[in-house]
């Protein structure tokens, strides 16, 4: 394929594939861990206002000053923590255009987030591989010897952990922290799901980063707004990194205007949790489902018997999940999405259909 191309990539690059998660026109998409409401209607008005306001000729404030001090009024945090970027992605590879590259290297707990050790690689940092354990949690000790073994700049955690749910408790974190020399990211892209987060760790002298977004929890994915709680000496380093005027203007308001509506924001968090109480229960009726425990708006599922099979046969009836089967370490998992409560009466109706089907 890209034999023929006329220029070659840096080495490193060639052999990456890109990310997907394939998208499919179907009526229930319950894929990609979306928030299934939209952001409330006052919001939408409340920004489209302030947008008709904006000098658009001018570039945006570099140091989004209204939107960060806002952010850390909400979280409870000083505002010289805290660092904004397009989605949290954005938060992840400036940590690592920062604190990783060439000659570095970046420690991950498999199974987890894909674009931990794929944006690592981009950035021409080593990633070096933990394994969980058969519960997805990390193991603190065996995790803490491969930190002091491979001396990682930076050492990422993932809680809840996409895609298995899993919550880490903050003993881990802190055998992490005692490990490395390192940065230690705890991403908490679910962190709200759960009610459990480290960003009580952060410390002006520490090494802890926390990393956020509002793509989920805040129903404002097509934004593309994130932002990480880190030591000030760190969101230093990071706003030199970022390109400048990278957070345009439309976001930073976004940003800075959901935070009124935080009541309306916090009742669909709760909403979801519920949900996913009642879809953790519907699928435990399964016998031939494992169901691991989840923090996020999301369940894991292992399927005893042809996993891609029954894929299938939901997206046939209507209902598109993420197939993890292929994966390493998550040989038969499905993951579904928490919906509204009708589309998770819907998935759980086509997976009793599709089962039957595979077992008849
Ligand atoms: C979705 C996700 C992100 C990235 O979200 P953005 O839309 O870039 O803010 C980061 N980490 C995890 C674990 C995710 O699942």
């Amino acid at each position: 394929m890209s034999g023929d191309a006329p220029v070659q990539p840096r080495d490193g690059l060639r052999e990456l594939t890109g990310y997907h998660s394939p998208q499919l026109d179907v009526a229930v998409r319950l894929n990609t861990n979306e928030s299934p409401y939209p952001p409330p209607p006052g919001f939408v008005s409340a920004w489209l206002d302030a947008l008709g306001g904006v000098p658009l000729n001018r570039y945006p404030d570099r140091a989004a000053r209204d939107l960060r001090t806002a952010l850390a009024r909400h979280l409870g945090q000083p505002v010289e923590r805290l660092f904004c970027a397009n989605g949290s992605n954005e938060v992840l590879q400036t940590l690592l255009l920062t604190y990783g590259g060439a000659g570095r290297r970046a420690a991950v707990f498999e199974p987890t987030y894909a674009l931990h050790s794929h944006i690592a690689r981009i950035t021409g940092t080593e990633v070096v591989v933990g394994e969980r354990r058969e519960d997805f949690t990390i193991d603190p000790s065996a995790a803490a010897q491969l930190v002091e073994d491979a001396q990682p700049s930076v050492v990422f955690a993932c809680s809840p952990n996409n895609p298995t749910g899993t919550v880490e408790p903050s003993a881990t974190i802190e055998a992490l922290l005692g490990a490395t020399a390192g940065l230690v990211v705890v991403d908490e892209a679910y962190g709200e799901f759960a009610g459990d987060t480290a960003m009580s760790l952060v410390g002006d002298d520490g090494r802890l980063v926390v990393a956020r977004t509002y793509s989920k929890v805040w129903s404002m994915a097509a934004l593309r707004l994130g932002f990480c709680v880190a030591p000030p000496a760190v969101v230093e380093e990071l706003e030199k990194v970022v390109l400048p005027y990278h957070l345009a203007v439309p976001t930073q308001l976004a940003g800075l205007l959901a935070l009124r509506f935080g009541g309306e924001m916090e009742a669909r968090v709760e909403l979801l949790v519920r949900e996913r109480g009642r879809l953790v229960e519907a699928l435990g009726a399964f016998e031939s489902l494992t169901v691991y425990p989840s923090g996020a708006n999301f369940v894991l599922v292992r399927v005893a018997g042809d996993a891609h099979g029954l894929w299938e046969r939901l997206v046939e009836r209507g209902v598109l999940v993420r197939d993890f089967s292929s994966w390493p370490r998550l040989e038969g998992c499905l993951r579904v999405t928490v919906g509204t409560s009708d589309e998770n009466d819907a998935f759980v109706a086509a997976l009793r259909g599709a089962l039957q089907e595979v077992a008849a």
